[in-house]
């Protein structure tokens, strides 16, 4: 995407957190130039498309993470370090509730900066010791002659040494200390160098945030009455997009997780003139489910499809939607028989798709014919 990097750079050089609905106008923009100002038929970050807010806060985690490392040649962090003594830039992101602290208010681009996601006395912190992570080891806190010879603390700190001993075992025992560091904190503690950081901790945003996947797997649950694992979730979403190089079946299969065709209930509810009733049996409510699987007629072609795959690949699975609709196989299948099995299937499918508005259901024949 060309227009990212400038994007980007644009949201490094912003000072101030844009509102939320500055960036679902963004969105808003977006969709309207790729659906024709027509209403969009797959929710924008189904799609793909970057989640520009997850860039905004990626491109301030940046400046963040300039936070904990040695920037002499730096400028603004010479500012930002200045305007915030006597504490130090990299102790404030383990400040709880920093953002009713005074100096934190005052100082805006710090502010913002910890919007987007100190211990011990002024001599200990002059040493290096900024942080509870450095005084302990596992859960337990670290020996003096540990911390003494590491930081070099005078033998007179000792009793500064029992106090926060105490002060540490008391939060450890009522449970107000988080003993790991979450992703973000390993990330931003994790390296030297800027560079690629953007993309590293956009990485890290979208995977830790609620999926447009996430969001169909509870409509294919509701849909197929089953709850799957999240393994047995991660298999489906992988399968959208086999190992082959037919973009038609990548795009099929991306529709159909994404629940895209048009049915009868979906025409209903944007032309309510037009019957919500199945276009084959013209009896029952035409839903996604009924219009793929439920329906009798329907359901009749997909018997005949799993006698004729049982029968080739001498297989005995049961028929379930959960096969073949989302290509949730049983694990006991080799992977050739996948492959075979995502393109037959790829193509049982489309021949339901050709017939779509018809009353007229196909048939193994028909199937035959697309996979030859
Ligand atoms: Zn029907």
């Amino acid at each position: 995407m060309m227009v990212l990097p400038k994007i980007n750079y644009l949201f490094s050089l912003i000072p101030h957190k844009p509102p939320a609905a500055w960036f679902k106008s963004l969105d808003s923009n977006i969709s309207q130039f790729l659906w024709k100002n027509k209403p969009s038929r797959i929710k924008l970050g189904g799609a793909s498309l970057p989640n520009l807010q997850h860039y905004y806060w990626s491109a301030q985690l940046k400046h963040m993470m300039s936070w904990f490392m040695d920037r002499s040649d730096s400028r603004w962090l010479a500012i930002e370090s200045y305007s915030c003594r006597p504490r130090q830039l990299a102790s404030l992101p383990f400040i709880y509730n920093f953002h009713k602290i005074q100096f934190a208010i005052d100082n805006y681009s710090v502010l913002n900066t910890l919007m987007i996601r100190n211990i011990g006395s002024l001599s200990w912190r002059s040493r290096g010791i900024i942080n509870f992570s450095q005084l302990v080891k596992k859960d337990i806190f670290k020996p003096f002659e540990e911390i003494k010879k590491h930081f070099e603390i005078p033998n007179k700190e000792f009793y500064k040494f029992l106090q926060l001993r105490h002060f540490f075992e008391s939060l450890k025992n009522e449970g107000k200390i988080r003993m790991e560091l979450t992703g973000l904190e390993e990330l931003l503690l994790s390296s030297n160098s800027l560079k690629g950081k953007i993309s590293a901790f956009y990485r890290l945003l979208s995977s830790t945030s609620v999926s447009s996947y996430n969001a169909l797997r509870t409509l294919w649950e509701r849909d197929l009455t089953v709850s799957f694992s999240d393994d047995e979730w991660c298999r489906v979403c992988k399968q959208t997009f086999p190992k082959c190089t037919s973009v038609a079946q990548h795009e099929q299969n991306f529709k159909f997780i994404h629940r895209f065709y048009l049915t009868p209930v979906r025409l209903h509810r944007m032309f309510p003139s037009l019957s919500n009733l199945c276009f084959k049996c013209k009896s029952e409510v035409g839903s996604v489910m009924h219009m793929f699987w439920n329906c009798d007629r329907v359901l009749s072609y997909w018997k005949e499809v799993h006698s004729v795959i049982q029968k080739v690949f001498e297989l005995d699975f049961e028929l379930s939607p959960c096969i073949y609709l989302l290509n949730l196989y049983p694990d006991s299948l080799n992977t050739d028989i996948v492959y075979a099995l995502n393109t037959l299937l790829y193509l049982a499918k489309k021949c339901i798709l050709l017939l779509w508005s018809k009353s007229e259901i196909p048939s193994v024949r028909m199937w035959f014919t697309q996979i030859t």
